[in-house]
């Protein structure tokens, strides 16, 4: 790596982006420091392949040792995409609950603050027994491990809604983190690509009001602990998970302004999970959401 550039301004919100492990884990806290970030989200292994994978104790001091240089707080770790914990498949749902074990082990050795798990897909069965399976995964592949005493909170992200997604809706984030009160730690992490193309209105000003009152009496917005600040490519409603770069979106800037600019989102981090088409394009949305974050704030 070339010599350390000196950092760009850090801002009075927790700014990040999902940023790459090539090379180990512990090379990613760097990275995101050149980026310019104060947060950061990770994969802890490979994100679609299901080779059990272990970290070594170097690793995670390396990683810890560079986050308090470098301020880098919270570390998100987003589970690997191919876990479904609402499978009814005997092979699939023990492979996930494996794998999200897995997760957990990680996650607690690298003193991640958050793991992020998207609630999987109920097809076979329905909706509610979907959320209900989730949960009880979740409670399962946690047992004899304290979370609690290491810190790290379990986030369930809402999702898109295509086909048998479970979590569209705030209510039904809000029904897993009910089902999980007491039994694990557990809050939220809400994407903002998902939200719209989900059918939420946070484009227009009273929309986006609506929506932050919609969902602090749904999941509670102190327990948004991470927003994932991307861009849309598909219209509102759309169900279309494709990720765009900030502000060149159906969402537009203006909504993560109000985001970022939030009292009550304070505590709040926001992650980026924008797509790299051209080489800086990473620097460049980390750039585009400190801008937008008011002095004042
Ligand atoms: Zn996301
Ligand atoms: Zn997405």
């Amino acid at each position: 790596m070339p010599p350390p550039k000196r950092p760009p301004k850090l801002t009075s919100r927790r700014i990040g982006i999902h940023t790459s492990s090539a090379g180990g884990v512990e090379n990613a806290a760097e990275r995101a420091w050149r980026l310019g970030c104060n947060a950061l989200q990770i994969f802890s292994s490979s994100p679609r392949q299901w080779a059990p994978y272990e970290l070594g104790r170097s690793q995670c001091d390396e990683m810890s040792r560079l986050r308090e240089k470098y301020d880098l707080k919270p570390l998100v770790i987003h589970t690997n995409y191919l876990v479904n914990l609402a499978s009814v498949t005997p092979l699939f749902l023990k492979k996930s609950i494996e794998a999200f074990r897995g997760e957990v082990e990680r996650a607690l050795s690298l003193c991640a603050d958050y793991l992020v798990l998207h609630p999987g897909s109920f097809r076979g069965i329905d909706r509610e027994a979907g959320l209900v399976q989730t949960a009880a995964a979740i409670a399962a592949c946690s047992q004899g491990l304290d979370l609690s005493k290491a810190n790290l909170t379990i986030l369930i992200e809402n999702t898109a809604g295509a086909e048998f997604s479970l979590g569209a809706s705030f209510e039904q984030v809000a029904e897993v983190l009910a089902r999980l009160q007491g039994v694990v730690p557990v809050a939220a992490c809400i994407d903002t690509c998902h939200t719209h193309v989900a059918g939420y209105d946070i484009v227009t000003e009273d929309g986006m009001a609506a929506t932050l009152t919609h969902l602090d009496r749904t999941i509670g917005l102190k327990n948004v602990r991470v927003w994932h600040c991307n861009d849309a490519k598909g219209a509102r409603g759309s169900k279309l998970d494709r990720h765009q770069h900030i502000g060149k979106g159906t969402i537009g800037l203006e909504p993560f302004r109000r985001l970022l600019n939030d009292p009550r989102l304070s505590k709040s981090a926001f992650i980026a999970e924008t797509p790299i088409d051209e080489p800086g394009d990473d620097r460049r949305n980390v750039e585009a959401l400190k801008k937008l974050v008011k002095k004042t704030a």
